[in-house]
Parts: C-alpha cells; structure tokens; sequence
C-alpha cells in the first residue's frame, strides 16, 4: 500500500536503517484518528551522524559537482517526482488529512521548486568590482555547507521545494527533520531523489521529535546554517541556539494576514480569494488570509456573499476531497474549538459550513466559520487561530484599513482588491508584509516569488532566486597584481 512507500527509519548518507533511540510513535491518518503505522525518531546521535554525513557530502562528491550537473539531477527528480504524483499525493492526503486535490498541488508545486531551482544552480554568479589601480576584485558565492531544515506539517512538500531544493542547488548538502505529525512525504522523496542520482550523504532526513531531533539539529555546531518554518515560539527557540554557534537562520513563521476589499473592488473576481484563502488547507496554512477588512460602501454585500458561500463548503475525509478536510490532530482541534466558543460569546457569526455525516467519529473536523463585525483588537482577529476560521473587520478609508491591516504583531502577506491604480501602490508600499497581492492572493503559489515575513512572522526570505543568495555566502577576492 501507499505507505511502503515512505521507508521507515532514518536516512543517513544514502542509507536507511532503524533509528538509534529505537523509539516509535503513531503516525496518524487525521480523517479517521486512527493509527496507521509507526515512525522512527531520530536519537540526538542519529543527527550527529546526519550531520558528518551531510559534511561529507559537502566536502567530498557533492560539494565537487559542477552546478550545471546539480541542475540536471534536480531536473531529473522533478520529473521522478511527477511520476510520482499519484502516490506522493495519496501518502500526503492520508498523513496531512489533505483533501486529495491540494495534496496533488503540493506534489506539483515540488516539481516546480526542482524545476526553478535546478534550472538556476549554473546561473548564480559574483561580480567584479572596480576598485584601485593594479587590482581586481571579484566576488564569489559559496554554498555554507551543511545546512539544517525544521519543517512543519502543513506543507511538507512545498517547504521542502522552498528550502531543501534550494540549498542543494546552490551545493549545501542538507540535514532535513520533517515535522513527527507528518514525515511520510520526506521520507517518499529521500527515497525518489536517491533513486533519481543524488549523491549519498546531499540529503539525510531525520525524522522524529522536536524536542530531540529539532532542538539537537538546531543547535548542532556542525551546521552552517538553518531554515525553519514553524511556529514563532518554537522559531525562537532555533534563533537562540543558532545564536550559540553564530549560525545565521531564515525562519518562516507564524501570520494573521489581511486582505483588504475596497468600495470599488470587483467582488465577483474577489470572492472565491477572500474565502479561500482562509479555508484552504483546513485553514492551516502560515498565510492564510484570515482577516477580511471591508470598506463600508461593500460591507454588507460581502459579509452576505462570504456567508452564502461559508454554507456550502463542507468538511470530511482527505479522499473524499471536498474544500475542508480535517485538522492535523486533535490538540489542533482543541485549539480551534477554544477561539471558535470565544467567538461565538463574543462576536456574531455570519456563514457557517457543515462537517459531512459519513465522516469517520475519530477524524479531526471543524466546520468552517466566518465571523463578522470583529473589531481589530478582539483575539480573534488578533491571533493565529490555523483552522477555517475568517474573521470580516469594517473599514472607512485607507488610512484606518492599513491601521487595522498593520495593527497585529505579525507580518508575512496581505492582500488588497480595488480598482484604483494610485491606491494600489501606496498600499502596497504601506502594507506591513513580505508580498502584497493586488487583486489577486497567494499568486497560485509562486514558486518563483520571495517569500517570507517582517515582525514576529520571522526574517529571511525564501522562494524565487532570494532564496539562492540565502542559501550561500559571499566571498570577496582582491588580487594585487600591480
Ligand atoms: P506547529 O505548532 O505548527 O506544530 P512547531 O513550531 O511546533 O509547529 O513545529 C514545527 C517544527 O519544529 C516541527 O518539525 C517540530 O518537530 C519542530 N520543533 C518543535 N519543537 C522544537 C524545538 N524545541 N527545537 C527544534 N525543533 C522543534
Ligand atoms: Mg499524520
């Protein structure tokens, strides 16, 4: 079945054998709450060795391959990968409670990030730079070494595109710890990435707890930089012991992005973003577009149409691939059902959906919900709640609706719909966010679009060709020669 084809155990320098601490946990398929196998956790020796492995590699036989023959084999993964798609994207459904048809975008979007990025290993280059009489100086760009990625569950697949591939096309060699609610997918790709000619020891995963796997990986002194996307408390935890050893960190974390609709928004275009965008991914998603500021002229007519369209979405299994599939776990639901009865003491809802009735009693569902007239400070709009939860906030002009817009710790996207040329620049300069979507959100994902967040969303940009000069070092050569 699906399953096999994830190995279970740790991948190290192009070998897989059981895990060192010998321990197991449950993997959980969250549309039924049931147990449907088990996975290995890494011991803090298992990461040692991930890491000399990756050192190797960096050193030795990947470290020595030439950027254009990196690009080939990225090539050629992606479209192992695509071959793949069935089967990565039912493991993913199944270990991410995914509906079946985003788990297939994640499936495609990973080909992209192998595409984008093994078509741009050879053509990252320094510059030179004038300079006195009787030099030259130049610039090289150098991979950091080893490079360490703490993903989350939500994603896998395209965090792994973003972060992973584009450390391995810039010649790092890659220790990845994958989330323990959701590793089947890395595991899955280790395996095709080895089987399509990556080098032994340019990938190692280890699966397994954050506590163990995570903390010991972020505070290895033998990794030269790291990538986490996560929540912000756990996000500072990696700042703090890459501090120790001076590591530098891109970190992707938390959001409560906006998306604003103006008087003059064209609203049939806007509707299916404005819920969509909070909704998919059962809402889990970093960023997901959870509050709705509305201007007045528009406010009643989108509350109603948000509504009318909140009551036809339903939640159930991954492969019955409606909108909703269920939440990771049931702690996550526990956490959305406090902000949900919060919500409904305090605030008026507006649009509900519904859970199926065939879906299994163990699954984690919520049904979607969309509450209106939130004022800007209230939890809900304030906190990242990552289930299907919207909030619609009333707005007067540009100045309150950035003031709201900007009015929350975080910072990662925001969106803004008008037709107004003039107030799309100056919102977009005025917006507290990593991208800025004008009428349009996500751009169907944008493999090749910087990405990442200001404020307690993190720092450090991944994504198109940022991510490249994230994943090296520059390196400054001034030759006298006279
Ligand atoms: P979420 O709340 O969405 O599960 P987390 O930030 O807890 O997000 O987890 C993201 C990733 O960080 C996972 O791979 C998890 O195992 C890892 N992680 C959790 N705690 C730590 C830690 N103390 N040190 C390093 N990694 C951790
Ligand atoms: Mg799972």
């Amino acid at each position: 079945m699906t399953l096999d084809f994830a190995r279970n155990g740790v991948f190290i320098a192009g070998r897989w054998r059981g895990s060192g601490s010998g321990e197991l946990i449950a993997i959980e398929d969250p549309s039924t709450g049931q147990t449907v196998g088990e996975l290995s956790c890494a011991s803090a020796a298992d990461v040692d060795e991930a890491v000399a492995a990756a050192r190797a590699a960096a050193d030795g036989e990947w470290g020595a391959t030439p950027a254009f023959e990196r690009g080939r084999i990225l090539a050629n993964i992606s479209r192992a990968v695509l071959d793949e798609t069935d089967r990565l994207a039912e493991l993913e459904a199944m270990d991410v409670g995914k509906p079946l048809a985003q788990a297939r975008n994640d499936v495609i979007a990973l080909a992209r990030y192998l595409e984008f990025y093994g078509g741009a290993a050879d053509k990252l280059h320094g510059q030179t730079i004038p300079f006195q009489a009787g030099y030259t100086v130049y610039t090289l760009r150098e991979p950091h070494g080893v490079t360490g990625h703490i993903i989350p569950w939500n994603y896998p697949m395209q965090i792994i595109g973003r972060s992973v591939i584009a450390a391995l096309a810039t010649g790092n060699a890659a220790v990845l710890k994958p989330a323990e609610q959701a590793s089947l997918t890395s595991l899955a790709f280790a395996r095709i990435a080895a089987d399509a000619g990556l080098p032994a020891g340019a990938l190692n995963v280890v699966p397994g707890l954050g506590a163990v796997a995570g903390a010991t990986l972020a505070a290895h002194p033998g990794i030269d930089h790291i990538s986490f996307t996560g929540s912000t408390a756990v996000g500072r935890h990696i700042q703090e012991a890459a501090a120790k050893n001076t590591v530098p960190v891109t970190l992707e974390l938390g959001g409560k992005s906006p998306q604003l609709v103006f008087d003059d928004a064209d609203l049939d275009k806007a509707l299916p973003f404005l819920v969509n965008a909070g909704i998919q991914n059962a809402g889990q998603t970093c960023s997901a577009g959870s509050r709705i500021l509305v201007q007045r002229g528009v406010y009643d007519e989108v509350v109603w149409r948000m509504a009318k369209r909140y009551a036809e979405l339903r939640a159930g299994p991954a492969m019955a691939n409606l909108e909703v599939g269920p939440l990771i776990s049931a702690k996550q639901k526990a956490m959305v059902e406090g902000y949900l009865a919060l919500g409904r003491k305090e605030l008026a809802v507006a649009g509900e959906g519904r859970i199926v009735g065939d879906a299994p009693a163990g699954g984690h569902y919520i049904a979607p919900t969309l509450f209106a007239d939130v004022r800007g400070e209230h939890a809900l709009a304030q906190e990242e709640i990552f289930g299907p939860v919207q909030v619609v906030i009333p707005f007067d002009d540009d100045d309150q609706g950035v003031a709201i817009a900007n009015g929350t710790p975080y910072g990662l996207v925001a969106g803004v719909w008008t037709a107004d040329g003039g107030r799309q620049m100056r919102l977009a300069k005025r917006l507290r966010a990593g991208q800025v979507f004008i009428n349009n959100y996500g751009a169907a994902g944008g493999v090749e679009l910087p990405f990442g967040g200001v404020g307690r969303s993190g720092h450090g940009r991944e994504k198109g060709f940022e991510a490249l000069y994230a994943f090296t070092t520059l390196k400054t050569v001034a030759a006298h020669h006279g």
